[in-house]
């Protein structure tokens, strides 16, 4: 039986999640890069593109290494992906309750970066009353 992994009928994406998934499962230990497009069937080329897309996105580290007497790299998973959901934190979404931008109906205007627009968070009055509303509301709590 092979042991490679059909990706003709895969999508590039779903190609980039089955790749993190096998560096996954190889857990501390890692994989060659170059056992990595053996069991995908794809050429080094490929395979630098796929584990580049996930190393860009710091979900894997890449370190050259010599294997069976040429140069590759060995690709371990970052320590802080690690896919058990246990070990994740859950999001703290209070401290975005009530944003006025969620709902403003500027927000496609609104820029951080372009000084002449009319709308910017340093300039905005909705999210300067959002903050003191915010800092009232801590400020009743801890007089609590
Ligand atoms: S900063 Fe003000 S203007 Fe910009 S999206 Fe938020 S609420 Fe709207």
């Amino acid at each position: 039986m092979s042991s490679e992994i059909s990706v003709k009928t895969l999508t590039k994406g779903d190609l980039i999640e089955q790749v993190f998934q096998l560096i996954s499962e190889k857990g501390e230990n890692g994989i060659f890069q170059t056992e990595l497009c053996k069991a995908f069937s794809i050429d080094s080329r490929d395979g630098s593109r796929l584990v580049g897309n996930l190393e860009k996105q710091s979900l894997i580290s890449r370190e050259k290494m010599l294997y069976k007497g040429r140069w590759t790299y060995k690709l371990v998973i970052k320590k802080n992906q690690s896919s058990n959901e246990s070990e994740k934190k859950p999001l703290d979404l209070s401290i975005i309750e009530g944003v006025p931008c969620i709902s403003c109906t500027y927000q496609h205007l609104c820029s951080i970066d372009d000084d002449n627009s009319l709308y910017s968070p340093a300039k905005c009055s909705m999210i300067e009353e959002w903050i003191l509303l915010d800092m009232d509301k801590k400020i009743v709590f801890e007089q609590e």
